[in-house]
């Protein structure tokens, strides 16, 4: 078949509704911090089953907003995994605590817990402050394993859940526990950059089940500043500029502790809520194309492995493990097919190799990146697109 454009990795998808939607904040009086924030937050809570969620500008801003209210210091250990985007990691350096990356599970590419359990066994109580799984290429965390590990060692979770809305595991009772949920994370973490499954932008959110994270969240999200009464430390008289005055007056605000600017727009938070009316749409199309590239490619030899078919799995990419990867990677873009690499493992970066990380640290990370490529994942790829994709790898291998 012929292929008119290039066929990216991801991609999101813009609809007339979406359109409308943006057009119409812009004729409204709000342009941020107005009814569309809140509408969305608690849109996505409900579509992710957690109490409480917050807006914000980007997943890093989340990131960093989680690792300020579960107060990480100076020096604190948090455990994470190295395939994954930087941020996931950055969070911690951003409060000057120290990242320590624990290996991979080969077969599910998730962080492996009995690494992680290796490393809270050997270190001496206090040691670690946290863990930071994260739902990668959206296939969930059994996050109810990682939360019996944390009770038992005193940590907290922060869950990296940009690649997994709408994802889930099947717990031990049988239930299905949704990424975000808050059952056994502290705080999860979400990304709605235009190659997540839900496109604002930039935009980001935080999902809790705790009130009184969600609050700080709150505060840290806009620079710190609280306004209301119950909660000032000033007097009244001095609020007021006068002595004995009765009430707080109108203009008064106290900014409490340092925060940043990391909120939404109501632009953003529009598209927001427009996309996630088809989100389980498009859950729906990508769990279709990953069926499709199992059945193609299982049991071709020069497949080591898969993403496969997974139950809960929400599919934001796809990935093989092939033999000569850098090879099929400039033949499918001779074709003006866009793979991508799901990642060069993080402490292999020079940043956290300046941090004393190196080589033949995390050898299932490692291993995994020699051989690992994205193929094109998102609901508009079309069924004649990934018949072409699917060709070309076929082609590329003779088989
Ligand atoms: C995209 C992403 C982030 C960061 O989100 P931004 O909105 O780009 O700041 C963090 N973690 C993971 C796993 C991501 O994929």
């Amino acid at each position: 078949m012929k292929i008119t454009s290039p066929i990216p990795y991801g991609k999101q998808y813009i609809s007339e509704d979406d359109l409308n939607a943006v057009q119409e904040v812009l004729r409204s009086t709000h342009l941020t911090q107005g009814p569309k924030i809140q509408e969305f937050e608690e849109k996505f809570a409900a579509y992710i089953g957690a109490a409480y969620a917050v807006a914000t500008s980007n997943g890093t801003a989340s990131l960093h907003l989680c690792t300020m209210a579960l107060n990480v210091k100076n020096g604190q250990k948090v455990i994470t995994t190295p395939i994954t985007f930087a941020a996931s990691a950055n969070c911690v350096r951003y409060c000057g605590g120290e990242v320590v990356f624990a290996d991979i599970d080969p077969q599910t590419y998730l962080l492996d817990i009995s690494s992680v359990e290796k490393l809270l066994e050997a270190a001496s109580p206090g040691t670690y402050a946290g863990i930071i799984p994260v739902d990668f290429a959206g296939r969930a965390v059994n996050l109810e394993a990682f939360k019996q590990l944390a009770t038992k060692y005193n940590l907290w979770i922060i869950e990296d859940a940009c690649h997994a809305p709408g994802g889930y595991f099947i717990d031990s009772k049988g239930n299905k526990q949704l990424c975000g949920n808050g059952k056994f994370a502290d705080l999860s973490i979400f990304s709605f950059h235009p190659v997540k499954h839900i496109a604002c932008g930039e935009g980001g959110m935080v999902t809790t089940n705790n009130l009184e994270l969600f609050k700080q969240l709150n505060r840290l999200r806009s620079h710190g500043i609280t306004k209301g009464d119950d909660q000032y430390i000033n007097s009244k008289d001095f609020a007021a500029g006068i002595a004995n005055a009765a009430d707080f007056p109108g203009w008064y605000m106290e900014m409490q502790q340092l925060g940043y600017n990391y909120r939404l727009t109501d632009i953003q938070a529009a598209l927001g809520i427009s996309q996630l009316t088809r989100a389980d749409q498009g859950l729906e199309r990508r769990r279709a194309i990953a069926a499709n590239y199992f059945n193609a490619f299982n049991e071709k030899p020069f497949v080591l492995n898969q993403s496969g078919v997974v139950e809960g799995h929400a599919y934001h990419l796809y990935i093989l493990e092939v033999e000569n990867r850098l090879g099929l990677y400039n033949y499918l873009r001779q074709h003006n097919i866009y793979a991508q690499i799901h990642y060069i493992p993080c402490h292999l970066m020079p940043y956290y190799r300046q941090q004393g990380w190196n080589e033949g640290d995390l050898p299932n990370a490692e291993a995994y990146y020699r051989h690992c490529i994205s193929l094109p994942m998102y609901p508009t790829l079309t069924d004649l697109e990934q018949e072409f994709v699917i060709d070309t790898i076929n082609k590329f291998y003779h088989a």
